[in-house]
């Protein structure tokens, strides 16, 4: 077996990894990148509608433009494409690898773990019918358009109004299918109101809320689906509706990467790596950051996550130690997901909170300590907080909880 050894190993080459690069090598580390895919970029190559890179380039970028440009910032680091890990020892701080070259030990001083997230299967639905040609997560016939130039079908039906299903509404009527409608369970849409507006309102794609799909039709292709309306989790008998169609879009959420250390390290109940602000897992020289720790809308976040990471973990490579952690944030009431567990609050850093569901003039507050007010919150829409250490206690138990005005 062929050994390696680097002070800073990241895994996955999306935006976070290429964040965790680009921290680690300005603080002069040696660099390895190992990504299954043939190259960098992660979910960013095959976005090609534009939105990306509103923060850190200050412009409205597709996906391979981000990635183009984000790496021309990077110089040098070694890297091992078309390569799985295999498994990763964090007690003698080695991981396996294989490819065509072979297999190799690699050994790592620290370790960033940026593997992104998995889409949620149709399958994970439960409904009843075959499982027939036709059905797609959005993500794979997002792949299959906008990267091996293939159409999935000629008349879609979209289950579930993430932003992922909803950029395929758009892009399949681009493409000349004909897509029938947005089916979500829940009373309040799955992605953000820019993408409902541009994605659907533009091209009259109707969005059915409350409603969802209650059985599938076809053995061999798929002919089409039952929905119905919903109350309370529930269909609502002699709602009913056949839907005549060739493809079905799931686009039913994400999940956190970690299974290649679902053992070893801290999760949240949402599957995603519990960290400190300076994205530090439960293990002192391993790290996180991008969509395996929390899910984020804007590519923007993911990488300066990826940046915190890449420069604690060289710190950590070198020898240095890093500030005790003071604190330990839990979800209060309204809160659905806060991106950071535990505190050190060294420095002021941004945590990432999702409420649980829609709410007017909302309050966000830490203990007793008022932090922001926001407008209209959303489940869809991730909500950025400053915390700063010299205005907020941020030391032993702190409860982050978001209410409604009129509701206080
Ligand atoms: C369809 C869609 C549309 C979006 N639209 C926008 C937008 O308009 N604007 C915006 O700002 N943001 C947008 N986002 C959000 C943003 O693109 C993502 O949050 C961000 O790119 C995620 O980056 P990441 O590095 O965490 O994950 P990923 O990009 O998924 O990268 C993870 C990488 O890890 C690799 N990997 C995983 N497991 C392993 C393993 N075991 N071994 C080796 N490699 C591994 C994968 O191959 C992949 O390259 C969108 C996201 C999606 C999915």
């Amino acid at each position: 077996m062929k050994k390696l050894k680097y002070d800073v190993v990241v895994l996955g080459g999306g935006a976070a990894g290429m964040g965790a690069i680009n921290g680690a090598l300005s603080q002069n580390v040696s660099v390895l990148l190992i990504e299954r895919e043939a190259s960098t970029g992660g979910v960013l190559n095959q976005c090609i509608h534009n939105g990306f890179g509103v923060h850190v380039f200050k412009q409205e970028l597709s996906g391979p433009e981000y990635h183009e440009m984000y790496m021309e910032k990077l110089s040098r680091f070694d890297a091992m494409y078309e390569t799985t890990v295999l498994n990763v020892d964090v007690k003698s701080n080695t991981l396996n690898t294989i490819s065509i070259s072979g297999v190799y030990e690699i050994k790592y001083g620290s370790l960033v773990l940026a593997t992104g997230a998995r889409e949620r299967p149709f399958e994970a639905l439960r409904i009843p019918g075959y499982r027939p040609a036709g059905v797609f997560t959005a993500g794979l016939a997002q792949h299959f358009v906008n990267l091996e130039n293939r159409l999935p079908g000629h008349k879609a039906v979209i289950v579930g109004s993430g932003d992922i299903g909803l950029i395929m509404a758009r892009r399949l009527t681009l493409e000349g299918v004909e897509v029938e409608g947005v089916y979500e369970i829940m009373p309040y849409q799955g992605g953000l109101t820019r993408n409902i507006v541009q994605c659907l309102d533009d091209f009259n794609i109707p969005l059915h809320l409350s409603t969802s799909i209650v059985e599938v039709h076809g053995k061999d292709r798929l002919e089409g689906v039952t929905v119905a309306k919903f109350e309370n989790g529930h269909p609502v008998r002699k709602t009913e509706r056949f839907v005549k169609c060739d493809t079905l879009v799931a686009s039913v959420g994400l999940i956190p990467e970690n299974d290649l250390v679902n053992e070893t390290i801290e999760l949240s109940d949402g599957s995603g790596a519990n960290v400190d602000d300076l994205m530090r897992t439960n293990i002192y020289n391993v790290f996180a950051a991008g969509n395996n720790v929390c899910i984020h809308d804007l590519v923007d976040f993911a990488a300066v996550e990826g940046e915190i990471a890449g420069k604690n973990a060289a710190h950590v490579a070198k020898g240095k130690e890093l500030p005790e952690r003071m604190g330990i944030l839990k979800k209060g009431e309204g809160v659905g997901l806060l991106s950071t567990k535990y505190t050190i609050a060294a420095e002021p850093f941004k945590l990432f909170v999702r409420v649980k569901k829609p709410m007017g003039t909302t309050i966000l507050r830490l203990n007793d300590q008022k932090i922001k007010t926001v407008l209209a919150a959303k489940p869809s829409e991730m909500i950025e907080v400053k915390m700063d250490p010299s205005r907020y206690n941020m030391k032993g138990n702190l409860i982050l909880s978001a209410m409604e005005v009129d509701k206080i």
